[in-house]
């Protein structure tokens, strides 16, 4: 056994070097070993880092669009070459299979295309002659240092749906991952600094509560981004938004997926285990009810359940591991207990995950559980009403389209919904009446492309602009309008000789 490795903050372009008060442990979830012990920040640790980020901001802030493009395009092409390292990286703290940490790494490549194009994105608008003689045209700039707040189930992409357009649009940044798995955020930040960007403008705190405290009030932070389950993301807005900042929170989910009787069925089945199952069920867009309309539902259970049996569970490293393990035994167990309690409540337990086998190569101290179904759940059973986040997930039979609608509508999370059909005349009707933020039709996990923004709607965010997108360059610039007026120009500035009297 090896000993763990020591994790630090990265502050103005180097690894910290003092001595951390407190420490956490970092595990590797196949093994249920601990691999790392990380440094939790104290207030003074954070206010280190966004001294760096407020000294970095006054250079930065300055440097020419040319030249923050030339760092952003050998950042991205640093992230591509390096994109393996990465994916081990996240493979041993989080759990998840390699093939879906290359996914996520791919998904944060994309935002940092995007920001690639920030002279195109901030550009403004330009009216001649608005009255006569008077211009007036409209100037994006940045905010200053900002916070991007992480939870640990996509320890590199949801930073990157935030910092590289920051970056781009002349800001500075703290992250502060999630403290189960910190090392790929150090990771980024070596990239950068490989990539040429001035030390201190890419700053990564890590720390629990007191660090993000810290960040939600210190007065030199101007926005906070932050991602994580629904009510610390209440808290973040609430807090930072009492200190003056702008803040974008996104919170949990309960993603519904509709599957009307005119739908295939196996494409169906095929989505909600993929959807269900998949990172095990740790995704904020993860399908985690499955609302069946009569009569199809024994029918969709029991494709599920083959494909349910087909899965392989091992460890994310192993090359057929189709599910890895699940965060933490802590998290563990919390999901597991909603098994009995899903049976207590009345449900029933079509598949229990706990006796799914494990690969050959999968160690038992992991922190396993397997996939895991519900059917005949209803609302009133705590395995509907709790975002669970675990591979667990639970079929709602309605009798109608109105009241999958209805259902859905009614859930207090709004993040991410799917319908299966073949009826286009019912796709439209739904995406037109569903309040949920972000819809699939015939897709599971419909997360926008890093060109549109990605959010969801009533709990599962507080604020008014999305993540990355147009939303992501309004969130990183405050814009400013100029009106101008010149005289014509005399004589004089037109080299000309004044003649006659004057
Ligand atoms: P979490 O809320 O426990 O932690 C998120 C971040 O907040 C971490 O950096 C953590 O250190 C910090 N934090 C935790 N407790 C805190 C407290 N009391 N005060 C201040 N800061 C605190 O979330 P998690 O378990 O890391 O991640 C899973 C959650 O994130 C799920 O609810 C999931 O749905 C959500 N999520 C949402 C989205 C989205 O886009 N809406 C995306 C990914 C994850």
């Amino acid at each position: 056994m090896t000993s763990p490795q020591h994790i630090t903050h990265w502050i103005a372009g180097r690894p910290w070097t003092g001595t951390a008060e407190r420490r956490g442990d970092v595990y590797d979830p196949a093994t249920g070993q601990v691999s790392g012990q990380v440094d939790l920040a104290a207030a003074d640790v954070v206010d280190q880092a966004v001294g760096a980020a407020l000294d970095a901001f006054g250079q930065w802030r300055h440097a020419s669009v040319a030249k923050r493009t030339s760092v952003l395009f050998a950042f991205r092409e640093l992230l591509n070459a390096r994109r393996e390292d990465l994916a081990a990286i996240i493979v041993s703290e989080h759990g998840k299979v390699h093939s879906d940490a290359l996914g996520e790494i791919a998904r944060g490549i994309e935002v940092v295309e995007y920001a690639c194009g920030i002279p195109q994105l901030l550009k403004g608008g330009f009216t001649e002659q608005a009255s006569s003689g008077i211009d007036v045209y409209t100037l994006r700039q940045p905010l200053g240092p900002v916070a991007v707040i992480s939870p640990f189930n996509f320890p590199a992409m949801v930073p990157m749906w935030f910092f590289p357009l920051a970056i781009a649009a002349g800001n500075t940044v703290v992250v502060k991952p999630s403290e189960k798995d910190p090392s790929a955020a150090n990771f980024l930040a070596a990239l950068w600094h490989e990539a040429g960007l001035p030390d201190g403008v890419f700053n990564v705190v890590h720390g629990d509560k007191p660090a993000v405290d810290r960040l939600l009030e210190h007065p030199d932070i101007k926005a906070v981004s932050f991602v994580g389950s629904t009510p610390i993301a209440r808290y973040v807005y609430e807090t930072a938004t009492r200190h003056g900042k702008r803040v974008q929170a996104l919170g949990g989910a309960k993603n519904h997926m509709l599957v009307l009787p005119d739908a295939d069925l196996d494409l169906a089945a095929d989505a909600a285990v993929n959807a269900g199952f998949g990172a095990a069920g740790e995704r904020c867009m993860a399908v985690s009810v499955l609302v069946a309309v009569d009569p199809i539902g024994d029918d969709l259970v029991e494709r599920i359940k083959q494909r349910i049996a087909g899965l392989t569970v091992g460890p994310g490293s192993a090359p057929d591991s189709q599910m890895g393990p699940l965060v933490t035994g802590v998290h563990r167990d919390k999901v597991s207990s909603y098994l009995d309690a899903g049976v207590a409540d009345g449900a029933e337990l079509a598949v229990d995950g706990r006796k799914h086998p494990l690969s050959a190569g999968a160690a038992d101290s992991g922190f396993w559980l397997g996939p895991t179904l519900f059917d005949q759940v209803r609302p009133g059973m705590s395995v509907y009403d709790d975002e669970i986040f675990g591979p667990v997930l639970s079929v709602v039979r309605v009798p109608s389209y109105d009241d999958g609608l209805a259902l859905i509508n009614a859930n207090p999370y709004g993040n991410g919904t799917a319908l299966f059909t073949n009826d286009g005349g019912a796709a439209r009707r739904f995406q037109h009446e569903v309040e949920v933020g972000m819809v699939g039709i015939n897709v599971p996990i419909p997360v926008p492309v890093a060109y549109y923004s990605f959010g969801g709607w009533k709990s599962s965010l507080f604020g008014d602009t999305h993540a990355y997108g147009e939303d992501g360059v309004r969130f990183f610039t405050r814009g400013k309008a100029v009106t101008q007026r010149w005289l014509d120009p005399s004589p004089a500035s037109r080299g000309e000789t004044p003649s006659g009297g004057i």
